[in-house]
This record gives structure tokens, C-alpha cells and sequence, in this order.
């Protein structure tokens, strides 16, 4: 087990630390992408990705944080009082 914990990218959730990621694609012009990972899993698989085309790696990583902060099954650090 390596135990560098990442700067800056403590977020509070306790199972599943997931970390955002931005991802440049190249289309008819360059466009950045949020995506989430686990930050356990050695392979990085993607487990979401924005469907957005952020035009700066600002704005996808304020977009990644967001989703991260909204996630409804997001355990620990939020209690679930939502009346719906
Ligand atoms: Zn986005």
C-alpha cells in the first residue's frame, strides 16, 4: 500500500474516496472533461464522466467538484434528509 494521500484533494467521503479528473478531447475545437475515479482502483476506471464542453480545465474541475458534492449516494460525510 503506498499512502500518499493527494494535496488539497481530501473531499470528506468516507468508502469510496472518489477524485475528479480532467480529460482534454479534441473535437472541431479543444474541449475539457470532468471525470470521477477511485482513487483505490489501480486501473482508474472512470466512473463518470461529464457530458459537457468545458472550454477551460477550470470550469471542468469546478463541474467535476460539483457533481462530487451533489452525489445523492454519497456516504458519510452527508445525511440524507432530501424529502423526495
Ligand atoms: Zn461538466
Amino acid at each position: 500500500m503506498n499512502d500518499d494521500s493527494a494535496p488539497g484533494g481530501q473531499l470528506g467521503c468516507s468508502a469510496v474516496a472518489l477524485k475528479i479528473r480532467i480529460l482534454a478531447a479534441q473535437g472541431p475545437k479543444l474541449v475539457y472533461r470532468a471525470e470521477a475515479y477511485e482513487e483505490e482502483d489501480q486501473f482508474r476506471d472512470r466512473k463518470w464522466v461529464c457530458q459537457h464542453e468545458h472550454e477551460t480545465v477550470e470550469h471542468a474541475l469546478i463541474c467535476g467538484m460539483a457533481w462530487l458534492n451533489d452525489r445523492p449516494d454519497a456516504r458519510g460525510s452527508r445525511a440524507r434528509l432530501r424529502p423526495l
